[in-house]
């Protein structure tokens, strides 16, 4: 699977955590990040990660792009509610594409955590099907 990992500056650590929890699950995917998430997690982690540019300089909508194509199986997308972001216009694209093509999306710790499990239990493998259909 394609897995798209992104996370504003007060929820890095989050998704670090997250991806240090289930990097046995995640070394199994292939994975594509923000420039800095990317390299928060590759740094923690030791995992290969595709990086894209950082986020407000266009890479939410390079990972848009893939979900467009059809090249995003799950994206991981821990926003801050909280603070005001200079690209909240590629934010909202991002989720919008996401609902748009029906990808699986977690936006919070506790829902990344869900589909953490899901993945490693197999149950976003009907994205496979898809793809190949
Ligand atoms: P970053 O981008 O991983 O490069 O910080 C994330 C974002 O702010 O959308």
């Amino acid at each position: 699977m394609n897995i798209a990992m992104i996370a504003h500056d007060k929820k890095k650590e989050n998704i670090v955590m997250l991806a240090i929890a289930y990097q046995q699950v995640l070394k199994n995917h292939k994975i594509f990040a923000t420039g800095t998430t990317g390299k928060l997690i590759s740094e923690a982690t030791g995992l290969d990660i595709i990086r894209f540019k950082s986020g407000p300089l266009g890479g939410d909508q390079q990972i848009g792009a893939m979900v467009a194509d059809n090249d995003i199986d799950l994206v991981i997308f821990f926003r801050d509610p909280l603070t005001a972001q200079p690209h909240e216009p590629d934010v909202t694209a991002l989720l919008r594409l996401c609902d748009v093509h029906n990808i699986p999306l977690a936006t919070n710790l506790a829902s990344g955590e869900i589909m953490m499990m899901a993945l490693s239990r197999g149950d976003l493998d009907w994205r496979n099907a898809i793809k190949n259909s």
